[in-house]
């Protein structure tokens, strides 16, 4: 029998206001199936472990577990046989693009190409628009796409976008995903301005394959689309990223690090709460996936509400 899921909390930031109804994101790596099988190569995780016939029931438990409003996924492999149609029958709408060139094309036995997909409650949101990005470093296309959604909430009209991405991996690709970042934030700055409505605010959730050390963290940061991290609000400090959100051991070595992250408008959101990391202990020895997590990235979950704008104030 398998063990249990770990048990994670939310950590309330704020006390939510009360006519203003909260939406929850959710971002999360969810390891395509054929690379989790066929190239990652975790050392430590059986291979009956990464079954996908009960692995995707792993990963969906973990999304109703949370039941988001928004679910920003990466390294989907399986959209179209399973999480498309599932998350449907659950209510929500979805789009899906995949990597041009997938490296789960490599693998025997694949099931197509692996790609980033967003997800929504369809009756709490409408969607007005929809945009497929490849984005470019030096002016030049790469392999990695990004997926952006204009909705609009059904309950306070409010309008906002919603960006999933999954940034070029590996160490020696930092000047690459600094590239990478730029471009992205300058096609949603093209996007946003393109909006009906002003100051349209915008999530941005993603594997960015880079620590915060890394420059792409920092344009982020300090872009001039005023972003800000949510999980910053759970250290002390309020300016620190968990110690890790993807922890795994290959033929190379143990890898522990912090590379996913849900980017919030700070003058359109604020955090109520937000999902708290597993301890080491809950991850166990053998790391991630195991045969109690279904990925080698642990999901992030985030409260929001919006920032009420004076006009709109009753
Ligand atoms: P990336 O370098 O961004 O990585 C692809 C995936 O590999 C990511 O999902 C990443 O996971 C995972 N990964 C990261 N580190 C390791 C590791 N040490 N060992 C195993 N997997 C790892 O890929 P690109 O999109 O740039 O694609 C490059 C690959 O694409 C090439 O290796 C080649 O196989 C393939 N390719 C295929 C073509 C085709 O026509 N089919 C053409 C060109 C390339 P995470 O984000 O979780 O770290
Ligand atoms: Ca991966």
């Amino acid at each position: 029998m398998r063990p249990p899921r770990p048990h994670r909390d939310f950590v309330r930031t704020r006390a939510s206001a009360k006519h203003n109804p909260q939406i929850r994101v959710m971002q999360w790596n969810i390891l395509a199936q054929a690379l989790g099988e066929g190239k990652d190569g975790f050392v430590r995780c059986p291979m009956e472990a990464l079954n996908w016939a009960e692995r995707k029931y792993l990963i969906l438990e973990e999304i109703l577990t949370y039941r988001p409003d928004i679910v920003c996924l990466q390294e989907v492999d399986h959209y179209y046989d399973t999480f498309q149609p599932v998350m449907s029958s659950l209510g929500y709408q979805s789009s899906f693009c995949p990597k041009p060139c997938s490296p789960c094309l490599d693998v025997c036995g694949n099931n197509g190409p692996d790609g980033c997909a967003v997800f929504f409650n369809r009756e709490r949101f409408r969607l007005l628009d929809i945009h497929h990005l490849c984005l470019t470093a030096v002016a030049l296309k790469t392999n990695q796409v990004a997926v952006v959604a204009t909705l609009q909430c059904q309950v306070t009209g409010r309008v906002f976008c919603v960006a999933v991405t999954h940034l070029k991996a590996r160490s020696g690709w930092e000047t690459f995903r600094g590239a990478q970042g730029a471009n992205l934030l300058q096609q949603l700055k093209g996007i946003l301005s393109a909006q009906q409505e002003e100051a349209v605010p915008l999530f941005v959730c993603g594997d960015f394959n880079a620590e915060p050390s890394e420059e792409v963290y920092r344009s982020f940061l300090n872009s001039p689309l005023g972003l800000d991290s949510a999980y910053r609000t759970l250290s002390a400090d309020g300016s620190s990223e968990p110690p890790y959100t993807t922890w795994k051991i290959r033929p190379s070595g143990e890898s522990r690090s912090t590379l996913d992250y849900v980017w919030y408008s700070r003058h359109g959101f604020s955090v109520d709460a937000v999902l708290s990391m597993p301890s080491e202990e809950q991850i166990g020895p053998d790391r991630l996936p195991s045969y109690h997590y279904p990925s080698d990235h642990l999901s992030l979950v985030c409260d929001f509400s919006f920032i009420q704008e004076p006009h709109r104030l009753m």
